[in-house]
C-alpha cells in the first residue's frame, strides 16, 4: 500500500488470519533459536515467526558482531556457577534471578557451538579452544551472524512473516492465544492465532534522548537496535503482565559522537580509560570496586564523574597499540561497527597517536544486558498463561548477550511446547480483533490533513521529557522524586494525546505505534524509578535524593498495570541467592 493508496476506511484494509501452534513474535537472536529448537523437537509443529523487519538482518545482531560475550571455558576451570557469580557481580551483587541465569548457563556452550556448526567462524587459540577476549568473552568473525541464524530457522521449516509488526497480544479468557499486528509494507492487518506465544522482541530503545540527535538529524544515533522500541514489553503491560527490574537501566560507555564499541578497545585490546589529565581513572579512583575490572555500571559512571568533576574529556588510551595491533583492531571493528572505522578515517584519527574519546549513551531498557523485562518462571512463561518470553524481553537475568539469548530462546521453546501440548486453540472474540484493527489504523485513517501531532513530534517530546526529568544523559543520569513526578504526569498527558497522532503513510503508522509503545514502557519505568528510593547502581540508577543503597530494597521491584482500570501496582519480590559466596565477587 503506497502513500497514494491510503485507505479511506477500515473496510478497505484486508485482514489475514493465520493459525499456528507456536507463534514467535520477533525473529531476532532468541526468536531464531526458539524456532530452531521447536522444529528440531517436533518437525510437524507449525512454528510461525512474526518479524517487523526482515529476518535476515534484524535486531541487535543485524550489523554483525566481533564477539560472543558469554561462553564457559571449562578447561580454564569455569563453570555455569562461576558464570552466574560473575554476572551477579557485574550488577553489583544483584538482585538477579539465579535460577534463570543458571539454567541458561547450563545450555550456553552447546547453543554457541550450534552457531559454529552452521558456519559461524569462531576464532581459535593454538590449542583449538575458542579464543578468549575476556574471561567469558570469545572472538568471532561475526559479520554474517544474523543471516546464519535466520537461514537455519527457515531451513528447519519455520514460517516467517517478514515486515509484520506486532501491536498487541490476542487475549481470550485471561490466556494469550496469539498476537495481532500490521504489515509495514503491505498494509494488511494480521491476526495470528496460536496455542502458545513467545515474545522475543528485544529491549526498548529511544525512550530517552540521545545527545547526538539534535544536530545530526539522525533521530536514532544510538547503540541499541533502533527498531526494538519495547513493543513486547508494551504488549505485556497492556495485557496486565508482571514486569520486573525496569529501573535497572542499561547505560553503556561508548565512543563519543559515534556510539562505537568500547569493550572491543578496552577488554579486547587493553586500552584503558584515562582522563584529560592523563590519569588512569579506574585504577586510581575505583580500585576498591575492582579498578579496570569493576562492574559495568562503575565503568560507565566513572567517566561521567570525571566530566562532572572537571577532569573530562575521557578517553580509552589506544596510543598503547602498535601498528599491527591497530590493524587487528580495525579488522575486529569491521565485523561489528564498520562505519566506526570510516568515522575515524574521516576525522583523520590515527588511534596509535591519539586516544579515542568516550562518553555515556542514552539509557535503554533491556533484559539481555541488565535485568529489565517480563517476570518469567523457570520455563520462561510470563504471568500471562500461554505467553512466554526470552532474550532481552525476559527480565531478571542480566548479561545474556548473544549466547545467553540463544540459550533462553531454546528454553522458552521447550517451555512453550510443554504448555501447548495441554491446550487447544480458543475461539477468539471477533470484537477484540476489530477493536484492535481500528486502534492500529486510526492514525493512518486520520490522514495527512489532520490537525494533530506527528509521531516524530511526540517522540521528541517523550525523549526530551525522559532525558531531563527521568535521568537521561543531559542530567548525567541523575534524578529525584519531584522530577520523576513531573515526568510521570507528562507521560500521562502524552498518552492521552496519542489520539491526535496521524500518519501519512505506513512507515509513519509504524512510527506512531512505536511511540505509543515507548510511552507505555516509560510510564512503568518511572514507577520503578520512583519506588527504588535509594541508589543501587550509580549511573544506571542514580537518585540524588537517596544517594546510598537501602538494605531494605535488596529485592526485585515489580509492577503490573491493570488492563481495565489502568492503575499501576508496584511491589517487591525477594531475592533468592542460590550460589553461595560474596555477591559482589565474581
Ligand atoms: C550494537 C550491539 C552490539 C552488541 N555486541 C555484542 C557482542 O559483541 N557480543 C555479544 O554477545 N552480545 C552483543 N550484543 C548484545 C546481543 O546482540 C543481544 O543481547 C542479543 O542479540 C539480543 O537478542 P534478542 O533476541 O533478545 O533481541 P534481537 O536479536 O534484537 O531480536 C528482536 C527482534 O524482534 C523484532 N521486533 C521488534 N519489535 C517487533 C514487533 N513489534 N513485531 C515483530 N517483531 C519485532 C526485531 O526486528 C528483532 O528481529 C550487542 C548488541 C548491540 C545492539
Amino acid at each position: 500500500m503506497s502513500e497514494k493508496k491510503i485507505p479511506k476506511d477500515l473496510t478497505e484494509i484486508p485482514t489475514e488470519v493465520v493459525e499456528t501452534d507456536l507463534l514467535i513474535v520477533g525473529g531476532g537472536n532468541a526468536g531464531c533459536f526458539a524456532a530452531i529448537e521447536a522444529k528440531s523437537q517436533d518437525p510437524s509443529l507449525r512454528v510461525t515467526v512474526m518479524e517487523k523487519a526482515h529476518i535476515s538482518r534484524s535486531g541487535a545482531t543485524a550489523a554483525g558482531m566481533d564477539a560472543i560475550n558469554t561462553y564457559i571455558r571449562t578447561d580454564k576451570g569455569e563453570t555455569p556457577e562461576s558464570l552466574v557469580k560473575w554476572s551477579r557481580a557485574q550488577v553489583g551483587g544483584g538482585p538477579i534471578r539465579e535460577d534463570l541465569a543458571l539454567s541458561n548457563a547450563q545450555i550456553l556452550n552447546e547453543s554457541v557451538e550450534m552457531l559454529e556448526d552452521w558456519g559461524l567462524p569462531i576464532v581459535k587459540d593454538e590449542d583449538g579452544h575458542y579464543k578468549l577476549r575476556g574471561r567469558f568473552d570469545i572472538s568471532i568473525q561475526g559479520e554474517q551472524l544474523k543471516p546464519i541464524m535466520a537461514e537455519k530457522a527457515m531451513e528447519m521449516g519455520a514460517k516467517v512473516y517478514n515486515r509484520v509488526a506486532a501491536t498487541n497480544l490476542l487475549m481470550q479468557d485471561g490466556r494469550c492465544v496469539g498476537a495481532m499486528g500490521f504489515g509495514v509494507r503491505d498494509g494488511r492487518f494480521y491476526v495470528f492465532k496460536a496455542k502458545a506465544t513467545i515474545v522475543t522482541t528485544g529491549g526498548a530503545c529511544g525512550i530517552y534522548k540521545n545527545y547526538t540527535s539534535d544536530y545530526s538529524g539522525a533521530h536514532h544515533q544510538t547503540w541499541m537496535c533502533p527498531f526494538n522500541v519495547g513493543t513486547g514489553y508494551a504488549m505485556g503491560i497492556r495485557a496486565g503482565a508482571e514486569m520486573t527490574s525496569l529501573e535497572q537501566r542499561w547505560v553503556a560507555v561508548r565512543t563519543k559522537d559515534f556510539s562505537g564499541p568500547v569493550d572491543t578497545l578496552s577488554v579486547g585490546y587493553g586500552c584503558l580509560i584515562t582522563n584529560a589529565k592523563g590519569e588512569r581513572v579506574l585504577r586510581d579512583r575505583y580500585a576498591h570496586l575492582g579498578g579496570d575490572k569493576a562492574p559495568r555500571f562503575v565503568r560507565l559512571n566513572a567517566p561521567m564523574m570525571e566530566w562532572l568533576e572537571g577532569r573530562g574529556p575521557v578517553y580509552v588510551d589506544t596510543t598503547v597499540l602498535d601498528e599491527e595491533e591497530a590493524k587487528d583492531l580495525r579488522e575486529d571493528l569491521l565485523n561489528e561497527r564498520p562505519t566506526f572505522v570510516l568515522f575515524l578515517a574521516s576525522r583523520g584519527i590515527d588511534i596509535t597517536k591519539e586516544p579515542v574519546e568516550i562518553y555515556g549513551s542514552d539509557p535503554y531498557i533491556v533484559g539481555g544486558h541488565t535485568g529489565s523485562g517480563f517476570w518469567v518462571d523457570i520455563k520462561r512463561m510470563t504471568t500471562i498463561p500461554g505467553l512466554f518470553a526470552a532474550g532481552e524481553a525476559a527480565g531478571g537475568s542480566p548479561n545474556k548477550f548473544v549466547g545467553g539469548c540463544a540459550a533462553e530462546g531454546r528454553l522458552a521453546a521447550r517451555g512453550a511446547m510443554e504448555y501447548l501440548g495441554s491446550v487447544n486453540t480458543l475461539d477468539v472474540d471477533p470484537q477484540r480483533v476489530s477493536k484492535e484493527k481500528e486502534r492500529v489504523f486510526a492514525p493512518l485513517l486520520r490522514g495527512p490533513g489532520f490537525d494533530g501531532i506527528t509521531p516524530v513530534e511526540m517522540e521528541e517530546r517523550l525523549q526530551r521529557l525522559m532525558d531531563e526529568y527521568a535521568g537521561g544523559i543531559s542530567q548525567f543520569y541523575r534524578m529525584n522524586e519531584e522530577r520523576l513526578d513531573y515526568a510521570l504526569k507528562n507521560v500521562k498527558i502524552l498518552q492521552a494525546q496519542t489520539q491526535y497522532l496521524f500518519a501519512k503513510d505506513l512507515h509513519e503508522l509504524m512510527n506512531a505505534h512505536e511511540v505509543i509503545d515507548r510511552l507505555d514502557v516509560a510510564e512503568l519505568l518511572i514507577h520503578h524509578l520512583k519506588f527504588r528510593k535509594e541508589t543501587r547502581w550509580p549511573g544506571w540508577q542514580t537518585r540524588m535524593d537517596y544517594p546510598e543503597p537501602n538494605p531494605e530494597l535488596d529485592c526485585f521491584v515489580e509492577s503490573r498495570r491493570d488492563p481495565v482500570t489502568g492503575s499501576v501496582e508496584v511491589f517487591t519480590r525477594p531475592y533468592e541467592q542460590l550460589i553461595p559466596g560474596d555477591r559482589t565477587e565474581g
